[in-house]
């Protein structure tokens, strides 16, 4: 009796506890189903499709040199595995655990139906595991993170099967076109190809790559323009690699790698937070926030397409948002920058930056992406920051010595030194290049005021 293997976003072989178990118990179906049909807003985004596409096509090469390969569907997830189920006469299903609503739903149906088997594996902890004194979840980041080291190393991560058993028919798959998941025209990947190798080769290459820089990465990840982090998130929300496997590869205790260590417990907190609130991407974790009041959609439309294209006279908000739109990855920084510009500067509610990125992200995480998001709002259940406005003026000569800027804002190119953070203010405005779309002095005492309505 052959077992279903159903996949998500675990799309790797090596130390995929699914998969090993799957295994033991004889010939193995694994299988990828795409549904579109879930709470709409939270249908993937369009760069992640584009990554899916690539990393599914990936898996099924990797499967197919161990004698299996990857059954694509479209649908409900139990409805598809039932009628699987049928076709095959496969008893149970394997899978690893996943913490957004809408996969928890899912795996409820499953689990009504099917006899479904849930591992851990995409977490250092599972979320749940740790609890405050009193017994609840954290709410706060730093105790979190402290809990989570108490439990640490992980295990050790497990190598991939040498072989998996077929069985006696492979049930029927859709092709990769059919899913429709690549862009049609125009064709806006093409940065995306050059920057990215989707799948789990690609995400060793870039951890190897990553390993020996680990110890600098204290200071480097701060400098947009230079490769100082791993940019492994797109590989680990896909869950092409383990996070067990890159805490055992890092080397040594140096800062850089302790720092490192810390920034990968961020995604155990988001999933932590989803869990307890499931909501979070859409729901104010402090609802004193539910009476700000933000700039109508209608009202701020203008501004919200300059922010989107990169065109709001702010280079260094400029240069994210076009990395983000070229390459469907941002800095840290710089989405720090851009997210707290359009909350902030342009008054513009947290959703709308949200489900930007959303769409726009090959990284796009519903826990990474809304905590980080309410987290720069204030907006969240941890502290707040509302009243912390970063001026993207100051922020931008810190941390980038204009390179960055002069990279991802071609028309800033040719401004040498520190004019390229400012060309208005400089007199060197090209005029292809937008004057700012606010004064900072304007933007922050409206965000003030505005934030004056927050009660408590
Ligand atoms: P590294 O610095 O090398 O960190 C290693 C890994 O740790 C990352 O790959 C990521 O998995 C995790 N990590 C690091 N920082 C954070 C963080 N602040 N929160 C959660 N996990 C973190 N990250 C996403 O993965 N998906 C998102 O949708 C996402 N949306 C964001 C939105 C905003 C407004 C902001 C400010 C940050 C967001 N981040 C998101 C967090 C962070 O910017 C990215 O994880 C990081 O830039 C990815 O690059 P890296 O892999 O080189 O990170």
């Amino acid at each position: 009796k052959p077992t279903l293997l159903w996949l998500r976003r675990d799309l790797r072989l090596r130390d995929q506890a699914a998969l090993l178990a799957a295994v033991e118990e004889g010939p193995v179906i694994p299988v990828y189903i795409l549904d579109d049909h879930g709470p709409k807003y939270r249908i993937m985004g369009a760069a992640s499709r584009w990554w899916l596409h690539h990393s599914l096509a990936a898996l099924d090469a990797a499967l197919r040199a161990r004698g299996s390969r990857l059954i694509l569907r479209r649908g409900k997830a139990a409805d598809v595995l039932a009628a699987l189920a049928d076709e095959s006469g496969a008893g149970r299903v394997h899978a690893i655990a996943h913490y957004e609503p809408w996969w928890r739903n899912a795996e409820r149906d499953v689990a009504k139906r099917l006899d479904l088997v849930c591992h851990d594996g995409n977490y250092l902890l599972p979320p749940a595991t740790v609890k405050t004194g009193s017994g609840g979840p954290y709410k706060i980041f730093t105790p979190f993170s402290r809990a989570v080291v108490e439990h640490m190393p992980p295990p050790a991560p497990r190598p991939a099967p040498a072989h998996m058993s077929a069985p006696d028919h492979w049930p029927k798959s859709e092709t990769l076109d059919e899913c429709s998941l690549l862009p049609t025209k125009p064709d806006w990947a093409t940065g995306m190809a050059e920057e990215w190798t989707p799948g789990e080769e690609g995400a060793h290459e870039r951890l190897d790559d990553f390993v020996d820089k680990a110890s600098d990465y204290d200071e480097a990840r701060n400098l947009p323009s230079q490769e100082g982090s791993s940019r492994l998130s797109p590989h680990l929300h896909f869950g092409e690699i383990s996070p067990a496997a890159v805490w055992h590869a890092l080397r040594g205790r140096s800062a850089g790698v302790t720092t490192f260590r810390t920034e990968i417990i961020w995604r155990d907190y988001a999933q932590n937070i989803i869990l307890t609130y499931p909501d979070y991407g859409k729901a104010n974790g402090k609802a004193a926030f539910d009476t700000l009041p933000w700039r109508s959609t209608s009202e701020a439309r203008a501004d919200i397409s300059a922010w989107k294209k990169g065109l709001t006279g702010y280079p260094i908000v400029d240069a994210g948002m076009r990395q983000l739109w070229t390459s469907g990855w941002m800095h840290n920084r710089v989405r720090m920058i851009a997210a707290s510009f359009l909350i902030k500067h342009l008054l513009v509610d947290w959703r709308v930056g949200e489900a930007w990125f959303w769409d726009t992200l090959v990284d796009a995480d519903y826990g990474n992406n809304s905590v980080n998001w309410q987290w720069v709002a204030g907006s969240g259940v941890d502290a707040n920051m509302f009243g912390r406005i970063m001026a993207p003026l100051v922020q931008s000569p810190k941390f980038d010595a204009g390179d960055y800027i002069r990279q991802w804002v071609p028309e800033l190119a040719h401004i040498q030194g520190d004019a390229v953070h400012d060309p208005d203010a400089h007199g060197c405005r090209p005029a292809d290049y937008p004057a700012k779309i606010i004064g900072h002095r304007e933007a922050r005492e409206r965000a003030l005021a505005a934030y004056r309505h927050v009660k408590g």
